[in-house]
């Protein structure tokens, strides 16, 4: 590999006039449930964004596991200019080839065969949200309770935060959505939580806002098991791991586990904003007529752009690319040989790492200054989750940022 070290472009610069003033007028304008943007951003292209100072960025965030195919991928670009220029919303009373054939791909994809059916939103929440109506349906006399992991991360709605695993989360909204039982991850308690009360079973396969944790060995596979013998509903939310970000379509294979249901989002869209619930064989006639909607789910702006993305990740072999360049990069990791990375881990592109003394976020920021986005979600973890387009040009820039980032803490 040669190094690429040369043509680097640090952002070095101390002043970013232009972002000053629009961090103010963000500061002004938004609602405060962000806190002072990183940097203002203004274009990108590949693994690369500018801000609107100049400044160049290598992104392996790509907005959280979101730009699959990375910026301005000519793929994106054609699909959402032909669908522009063509049929942007319409309505579900009507419907669009873009949105039919988008379905066909997911539930080809994640393994739900002629049987599967798709529900349509905008987010990843929403997806949640339709899972959680699906949970509700599968109720019967004693049969009620939804079941979800402690420290896991559903999204921000009021039913997707109440599947959600994070006291601190709920706290300032109570009362929460009831039924749901928060357990811990192991599988002694999912042993003991799972029987005849439970309507569904919800779990991250990677918990992604955790800080990229996987489910312990063995634990997918129990929870399919005992969710089948008790007739409760196995619930995937793969909205973070999905779409061939782990290297393959959908982490449940990995564990060669079939699910009652998937939600996706993030990445499907290659930052379109469209989510979907997926389900699977007999829990597919749960949902009736009537029983959930979305004015913008799935119309034929997102939904085209969202099918370009499906097929480019297969035609460019992004699948195999994720679990090639994934363990480079975890190997890049180790190879850091830094006292503060206390575990490297993930699968695919969805990379994680242990952080000592709870100094994540400095190493983020450090990385920043480097020209180098990665996130810290929280003190003790990094998560590295890069477009899924990148290469070894990409992994070498990486490579000296990272290093550099580290030498400055
Ligand atoms: C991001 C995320 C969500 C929420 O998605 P939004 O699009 O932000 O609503 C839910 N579950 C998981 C696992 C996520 O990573």
């Amino acid at each position: 590999m040669s190094t690429t070290s040369e043509q680097t472009t640090l952002d070095e610069r101390t002043a970013r006039p232009v972002a000053d003033e629009y961090t103010a007028r963000h500061a002004s304008a938004l609602i405060k449930t962000v806190g002072t943007p990183l940097r203002v951003l203004e274009r990108g292209e590949g693994a690369w964004v500018w801000d609107v100072d100049g400044g160049k960025y290598l992104d392996f965030l790509a907005g959280i596991a979101v730009n699959s195919l990375g910026h301005a991928h000519p793929v994106m670009v054609e699909a959402a200019s032909r669908q522009a220029a063509t049929l942007v919303h319409i309505s579900n009373y009507f419907a669009s080839k873009p949105q039919i054939e988008l379905a066909e791909r997911l539930r080809r994809i994640t393994g739900a065969g002629d049987e599967g059916r798709v529900y349509f939103g905008n987010s990843g929440a929403e997806a949640m949200e339709a899972a959680f109506k699906l949970a509700r349906r599968n109720r019967t006399e004693g049969r009620s309770k939804i079941v979800s992991l402690k420290n896991s991360f559903h999204g921000r709605t009021m039913g997707a935060l109440a599947l959600t695993g994070k006291v601190a989360l709920q706290e300032p909204f109570l009362p929460m959505v009831e039924g749901v039982e928060h357990i811990d991850t192991t599988l002694e308690a999912l042993e003991a939580a799972i029987d005849d009360s439970v309507a569904a079973l919800v779990l991250e396969p990677i918990k992604g806002e955790a800080g990229v944790l996987p489910l312990p060995s063995g634990f997918m596979r129990r929870a399919r098991e005992l969710t089948a013998q008790h007739d409760a509903l196995l619930i995937v939310d793969e909205i973070q791991t999905g779409v061939g970000r782990t290297g393959e379509w959908f982490a449940y294979e990995l564990d060669g586990v079939t699910p009652d249901a998937v939600t996706i989002a993030k990445g499907v869209g290659g930052g379109a904003p469209i989510g979907a619930l997926v389900t699977f064989g007999a829990a597919s006639d749960l949902l009736k007529r009537g029983d959930h909607g979305s004015t913008f789910g799935g119309n034929p702006f997102a939904a085209a752009i969202a099918g370009a993305v499906v097929d480019e990740i297969e035609r460019a072999g992004l699948l195999e690319n994720a679990r090639t360049r994934g363990a480079q990069l975890q190997d890049i990791l180790r190879a850091a040989d830094s006292p503060l990375l206390t575990e490297v881990r993930g699968a695919g592109l969805m990379v994680g790492a242990g952080v000592a003394d709870g100094r994540a976020l400095e190493i983020a920021n450090a990385a920043l200054e480097e020209g180098l986005i990665i996130n810290a979600p929280n003190p003790d973890s990094l998560r590295i989750v890069p477009p899924l387009i990148i290469g070894d040009v990409e992994l070498d820039e990486f490579d000296v940022r990272f290093r550099r980032a580290l030498a400055r803490l």
